[in-house]
């Protein structure tokens, strides 16, 4: 856990958002500048930088999990969802904390900007 980290804090309760999903492993909430109809964030509740920095196997396969669980339950399982994990300045990450987006409720365009 980490103060300067905005997603410990949202794990750690001390600044609001909109939860949709939590077990031992990780946290599920809105994105606050959504993308699509549907923008879920998937968190673990341990502080780990980047997939670039993940060591625990079992502990990423969760949050696939929980991302494919909070997809149900946002009801994008049947139409189809994207999830993505921006790592590092190339790929566009601006949160320091490991996090899969669960995008969907429109198709998704291929290539990605
Ligand atoms: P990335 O650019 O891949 O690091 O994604 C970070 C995401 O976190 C962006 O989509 C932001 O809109 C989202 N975000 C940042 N702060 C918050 C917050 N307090 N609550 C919900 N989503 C947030």
């Amino acid at each position: 856990m980490s103060d300067a980290c905005i997603f410990c804090r949202i794990v750690a309760g001390t600044i609001p958002a909109t939860l949709v999903a939590s077990n031992e492993h990780g946290v599920a909430f809105r994105d606050v500048n959504p993308q699509a109809p549907s923008h879920l964030l998937v968190i673990p509740r341990r502080h780990v930088a980047s997939l670039a920095e993940a060591t625990d196997g079992a502990a990423l396969g969760a949050l696939m999990l929980l991302a494919a669980e909070v997809a149900r339950s946002d009801g994008l399982a049947e139409a189809g969802y994207r999830v993505v994990v921006n790592t590092g300045n190339d790929g566009g990450q601006t949160v320091h904390h490991l996090h899969l987006h669960v995008l969907g409720g429109r198709a998704m365009h291929w290539p990605p900007g």
